[in-house]
Formats: C-alpha cells, structure tokens, sequence
C-alpha cells in the first residue's frame, strides 16, 4: 500500500540512543537539555535567530492569534488545512476569507484590501505546499493598514525565500513537526518571532505564564514539547539531507512524466527554495479526479484530496463564496511524495493517471 506520505522513522538505534540522554538526566520535561539541543540545531540549519520548539503546529497559531487577534477579524486563506481557520474560531477571532491565486494556491494579495475593516487586526495567511505567499505585497499592506501578519509555515520547513528563511517573515511564523511533514518530532511544532517582546509573551504564554516558580509575566497555557518528542527530533534531523534528496527525485520524476497538457501543478513562487514538501496537481474536473483516484485506489494507491473542502465550506464557517479555492479544492490532488518511494511505483503512478486524464 502507498499513501501519500510516510513517515520517517529513523533506525531506533538512534532514538534509543536519544532516549538513553533522556534516563540518565531523569529529566522529562519543562524544556530539558534534548529540547534546548534541538532548539540549537535547528536554529543553525534553518538559519535563523530565534525559535520556540512548542508540542504541536496548531498551539503557536493559536498563541499568536490570543496575543495579536484581540478578538477581532483576522484575514485568512480558505485554501489550507483546518487548523489554519479552527484555530482562529477557537481563539475568538472571526476568519475572513479572501481567495486564492490560481497559480501558486496562496493567499490572493490583490484582493486582501477589499476585505478590511476597522475590525481587522490581522492577516493570517499559509504557505500552502511549501510556496511563499506573496510576502512582499503582504507586508504592505499591513504597514499601510496596521494590521499584524501571522503566517501558517506548517508545509514550509527549511523553504528560503530571497534567500532568507521563510519563517524570517511576518510578525509571527509557525511551523509542524507532525509526523506528516517534513521534519517531525511525532507531534511538534514552532514559533519564529524576530520581536524581542512579541517573542518574550509568546514564550510565557506556552508555559502557563511562569516567571519562575511562584511568580507570573502574564496568561498562559501549556504548549511544551516534552523531551520524549525532542528525542524523536534529534534522531530524525541527522536524516534531513538525504530525506530532501530523495524528496527531489520523485518530485523530478513526476516533473519529467506526467503529462501536464491535461494537469496543472503547482507554480512555485519567484526567488524561492522550494522543500519537496507536497505534490499536488489539478485535473480538468473532479469527475477526471474521481475517476484518477478509483483507479489508483485500486492499485492500492492512496492519494489525497488536499485540501479538501475548501475552508470557507466546512459547516462551522459561514462564509461567503470563494470561487477560485473551491475550484482548486475540489480538483486537486496530492500524489504520493516520501523519501523512499520506488522509481517503479512513482513511474506505475504517471502512467495510470496519464492514461485516465
Ligand atoms: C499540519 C498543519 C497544521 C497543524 O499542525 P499540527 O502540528 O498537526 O498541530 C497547521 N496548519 C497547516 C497548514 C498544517 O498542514
């Protein structure tokens, strides 16, 4: 069976030997020394100046719409996973959609001015699939409008962009380290927030507000990865190079044949390094994908349909219509991509949907 993704699991060697740090510290969590190691490494890697490793993808977002959302109407895209719109429902905010570029499946800057109000406090916008929203027209708009910018980078691990980190950009960046993605930690996450400030509530903010034992800075909740999970980090990340190499190949693989006068894909963004991270394509119609899907389903191939349902349909929105994503939604989909998924089975892959297209 090949489904869309595979996680990686590191030989266990190398996560027992992580854990083995773990027991001879007697330290479990509240970060420990595994947390502050990686917090270490990935901040050389990636590049950049600052970063809280936090338990999963979806408590910075929520974090940071508690601290910047003031309850008020965050600007959002309708194009990414759940979490992207729950978390701003769950922290009180109201999303406001604004469409998709058809291109490049990310926030449409042009029409962000259009859905201002003296209620917006912020944009919250994702980098779906890895591609940078366009971050330059974003950035001035806030300016111009005093809005703050938080961008969902759950899909852009190690993506640069006019080669800078991705999560340089925005007030606030986020980032998963779900099983699923990229890089993971089982379940994880992160906030980049260049603020000193900014970055200071954010990080009492994950640890119930604590300024030391018996004293608090403020409000908090409790978004801390436990040691366990930086262990899973630390055996995984010795592993990126070679996962983003053979990442590449399948990418290049279904570059080179898939017939794309009956596909689209999708157009990364200028100026930018890509990750690997998804490979979606749109066919004609969602009567074609149906029939694409069947047909490898039943070759034990489990694509998948993201995303799908456009965020401003799912029944705890009511929203108004957002014609270019719930195209995209319901025509898209994401063809299986991981490390070591076989030339065969990926050339097996481009001909069946070749054939049905
Ligand atoms: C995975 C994902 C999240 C949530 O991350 P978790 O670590 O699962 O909480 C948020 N936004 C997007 C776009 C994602 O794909």
């Amino acid at each position: 069976m090949i489904n869309v993704t595979k996680t990686f699991f590191p030989p266990i060697e190398d996560y027992q030997n992580q854990l083995a740090r773990v027991w001879k510290n007697q330290w479990m969590t509240n970060r420990g020394a595994l947390v502050l190691e990686l917090e270490e490494k990935l901040k050389e890697y990636l590049s950049v100046s600052n970063i809280i490793i936090m338990t999963n993808g979806t408590i910075p977002i929520q974090i940071a719409l508690k601290l910047l959302g003031d309850g008020g109407e965050i600007i959002t895209t309708p194009f990414s996973y759940v979490a992207t719109t729950a978390a701003i429902i769950w922290e009180n905010c109201t999303p406001v959609f604004v469409d998709i570029n058809p291109d490049y499946f990310t926030i449409d800057e042009t029409q962000i001015e259009a859905a201002i109000t003296p209620k917006t406090k912020a944009i919250l916008a994702t980098h779906v699939f890895g591609n940078p929203c366009n971050i330059d027209a974003i950035e001035t708009i806030a300016k111009k409008h005093n809005l703050k910018v938080i961008y969902d980078a759950a899909h852009a691990f190690g993506v640069t962009y006019n080669g800078k980190s991705i999560f340089d950009y925005g007030d606030v960046s986020t980032c998963s380290f779900h099983a699923t993605k990229l890089f993971h930690t089982g379940e994880g996450g992160a906030l980049f927030c260049n603020d000193v400030d900014l970055r200071h509530k954010m990080f009492y903010s994950h640890n119930f507000g604590h300024n030391g034992p018996i004293d608090f800075f403020g409000l908090g909740i409790n978004g801390k990865i436990s040691e366990l999970q930086a262990a899973m980090g630390l055996a995984v990340f010795p592993y990126m190079s070679s996962i983003l190499e053979g990442r590449k190949e399948v990418v290049n693989y279904y570059d080179n044949n898939l017939n794309f006068k009956k596909l689209q894909k999708l157009k990364i963004r200028e100026n930018t390094q890509w990750n690997y991270s998804y490979y979606p394509v749109i066919f004609e119609s969602e009567v074609v994908l149906l029939q694409v899907q069947k047909v490898l389903n039943e070759q034990q191939i489990f694509p998948r349909r993201y995303f799908y349902p456009s965020l401003n349909t799912i029944p705890f929105v009511n929203e108004k219509s957002m014609p270019i994503s719930e195209s995209a939604a319901s025509r898209v989909m994401c063809l299986p991509l991981f490390y070591d998924l076989e030339q065969e089975k990926v050339d097996l892959i481009c001909k069946l949907i070749n054939k049905f297209i």
